[in-house]
């Protein structure tokens, strides 16, 4: 018999994301949106995030690792699974060459490897100003690189989701990289980058974020809905006294006497203790303020605007990720990939 799950679970809108996906597809114009699925969809599932959107009609998808390819193998054609970080190895060249995923190529060590495992198609990253990783623009002209069979020429925007000056100058050594390059489909644009407009578009966008609720630019505050939405159980209501402190270092101190649940979720699971005191769970309309310190496995709510539940019901977090973000100092990934793997998914 299987054991018993932990009392927590986070429930994905597939109709909240797919709606996303499609809002992301029409604004990259004639361009078309693939997906960032990379670490297991940015927390959520990638399986179920890959299997909705493939559905939905998006054909190009990005993960960091083989490994997570290997995860999404058989929903959708294995050469439309691009590898972020291209082969660490000879070994894993061969391996991803005979497993027919893409790899996206970012050296000249990389595109030496995949030349000796075989040569075949492949994406290329290459790096106009954000300086991670990508093939550096005085190496594009090496021959392990214009040998490449190239399906896709990448490169990705450090600033984005800014007004920033970066913007229009990688713009312009995107566009110089690619005519120099003269072969392949052209991508540049995160979710923010779709925002910057058509220049930024190419062919195929990748955007993230955005797809899972995530909101990096104003201008799509309107359009983007939630999609992840994190639930736990109550595992015991109390009543605490008027002077009595709650939870580590009791750094809530009741000022009368109230009624409290203890939530099965903790900074074990991604709620980290930058909510302690500051955030809010929810029960239909009631809020339910977190109170004291948020511990590894549990966290105590207020339950005064919610008397009618008790223990064994369930409430979920306020998630929304821009305001989320506000309040806890995390950024929106990391609220997403945060959550942890006790949770349902
Ligand atoms: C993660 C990633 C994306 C997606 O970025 P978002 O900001 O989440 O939309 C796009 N391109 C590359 C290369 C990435 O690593």
């Amino acid at each position: 018999m299987t054991p018993p799950e932990p009392p927590l679970r986070l429930i994905l809108d597939t109709d909240a994301l797919v709606h996303n996906w499609r809002v992301l597809d029409r604004l990259s114009g004639t361009a078309r949106a693939g997906a960032a699925v990379k670490a297991d969809g940015y927390g959520l599932g990638a399986v179920r995030v890959v299997r909705a959107l493939a559905a939905a009609g998006c054909r190009d998808f990005f993960v960091a690792y083989p490994s997570e390819a290997a995860a999404l193998e058989g929903l959708v054609d294995s050469d439309r699974i691009a590898i972020l970080h291209g082969p660490q190895s000879l070994a894993e060249a061969q391996w991803i060459a005979a497993r027919g995923f893409r790899p996206v190529i970012n050296s000249v060590r990389q595109a030496s490897m995949w030349a000796d495992a075989g040569a075949g198609p492949c994406d290329l990253m290459v790096d106009t100003g954000i300086n991670r990783l990508g093939v550096a623009m005085a190496d594009l002209a090496a021959p392990a690189i214009t040998t490449l069979n190239i399906r896709t020429v990448h490169s990705h925007l450090a600033s984005a989701d800014e007004d920033s000056p970066l913007n229009a100058q990688q713009l312009s050594r995107w566009r110089w990289a690619c005519a120099q390059i003269g072969q392949g489909e052209v991508s540049l644009a995160n979710s923010a980058g779709i925002m910057l407009g058509s220049d930024f578009h190419g062919d195929l966008t990748r955007p993230g974020l955005a797809l899972y609720g995530g909101v990096p630019s104003i201008a799509l505050a309107s359009e983007i809905r939630q999609v992840a939405f994190p639930e736990a159980a109550i595992m015991q209501v109390r009543t605490v006294n008027a002077g009595e402190g709650i939870g580590y270092n009791a750094t809530f101190v009741a000022e009368r006497d109230m009624r409290v649940g203890v939530v099965a979720m903790g900074y074990a699971d991604g709620y980290l203790r930058c909510w302690s005191g500051k955030g809010v769970m929810r029960a239909d309309d009631a809020h339910l303020p977190v109170l004291g310190r948020v511990s590894m496995d549990m966290t105590v709510i207020d339950l005064s605007a919610a008397p009618h539940l008790g223990e064994g019901d369930w409430v979920g977090l306020d998630y929304t990720l821009p305001e989320a973000a506000r309040i806890s100092g995390l950024s929106q990934y990391e609220l997403l990939t945060l959550l942890g793997g006790r949770f349902a998914r």
